[in-house]
């Protein structure tokens, strides 16, 4: 099969034809038909990701169609269209056990920890715990683009953020992440400040539900923005690009028992940021992450998604080639345009 393998961290991924993955007993082999370009690509492919061995294959937001399955699969057969958390359970240690496969004490991730979907095709484990069944009419563009970002959002917005009708929501950072963010507390009846350095992005934030937005760029104080706009501080605040800087105004912006949830990943020099723990105590703060989503939370989400209260469609940027993609994956760690890029061509 044809896949991206890149041979040393930070060097020009290639093309290349590379044997076909089989699949596990307990898992498929899927046809991937599209799947998302993302800053954790980019990461991986810098070598700020320590689980990745050389040679490699990227990506890990992928929608497709099983091919292949192994002999203890029970749920899944060849022809079904699929996607799949990039945080895949083993399904039998004690955070799958109890409902946490996001964090699994044995997860594996396509594009990180194995070869990923970046190629004609691409193996997964423990298909009848992790594999998710696309709706008929979703197409696979858009299935592949809730991959990682969509998904980390809702349940950063809805399980971790516990976010309710009325209540004030900044999002710092208006990639996939953010803008993912935006759509979903918007839908769940929240009122959205949208924060990001660009007048096109946080216009597009508009459109996608934010009531508010500013432009860090050109407004001094952020935090005391957000509070302004808020009448003393979000209910809830997300840092969705993965900065020093939005993260501690993420925390800063807001109000008493107030909840912080880091999506953005903080990786490198930017590990260990500066926390206002002195307001994280006074004002009773909780500070949460958010990692992915279980396959069987996917349900409420399609649901929304099936009703038309979430387009994530909308969030689907540029479409490109298997061969543009290491172009496009070395792109990734300047600012992003609008969107999610997404493979479509193979
Ligand atoms: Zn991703
Ligand atoms: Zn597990």
């Amino acid at each position: 099969m044809k896949a991206v393998v890149f041979e040393k961290f930070g060097e020009a991924p290639t093309i290349q034809t590379v044997p076909d993955p089989k699949p596990a007993a307990d898992g498929v082999v899927i046809k991937v038909e599209a799947t998302g370009l993302c800053r954790s690509d980019w990461h991986g492919w810098m070598g700020h990701d320590d689980g990745i061995t050389l040679p490699h294959v990227p990506g890990h937001e992928l929608a497709g169609v099983v091919v292949a399955a192994g002999k203890q699969v029970s749920r899944w057969k060849a022809g079904d269209r699929v996607t799949v958390p990039f945080a895949v359970g083993c399904g039998r240690c004690f955070e799958c056990t109890s409902g946490n496969h996001q964090v699994c004490e044995h997860q594996t991730q396509p594009g990180f920890t194995g070869w990923g979907s970046f190629a004609e095709y691409v193996g997964i484990e423990h298909a009848d715990t992790n594999l998710v069944r696309l709706p008929e009419e979703m197409e696979y563009a858009t299935a592949a683009s809730l991959g990682c970002r969509f998904v980390t959002s809702f349940r950063a917005i809805v399980d971790q953020g516990r976010v309710t009708p009325g209540e004030w929501v900044a999002v710092h950072g208006c990639g996939g992440v953010g803008l993912s963010a935006i759509m979903i507390a918007s839908a769940m009846g929240a009122n959205v400040i949208a924060i990001d350095l660009t007048d096109e992005k946080l216009e597009f934030a508009r459109k996608i539900g934010a009531v508010a937005t500013i432009n860090a760029s050109t407004t001094p104080n952020v935090v005391k923005a957000v509070k302004q706009i808020t009448n003393g501080g979000a209910h809830m605040s997300m840092d969705a690009l993965g900065h020093p800087t939005t993260s501690f105004n993420s925390i800063s912006n807001l109000r008493r028992r107030g909840r912080h949830v880091q999506v953005g990943l903080m990786l490198g020099e930017h590990a260990r940021p500066q926390v206002p723990m002195d307001k994280v105590i006074a004002f009773e703060l909780e500070i949460l992450g958010s990692h992915g989503m279980q396959a069987y939370r996917y349900s409420a989400m399609m649901e929304m998604i099936r009703t038309g209260k979430l387009k994530p469609e909308l969030l689907v940027g540029k479409r490109i080639s298997l061969e543009e993609a290491p172009a496009a994956l070395m792109a990734m760690g300047g600012f992003e345009g609008i969107g999610i890029g997404v493979v479509t061509k193979f």
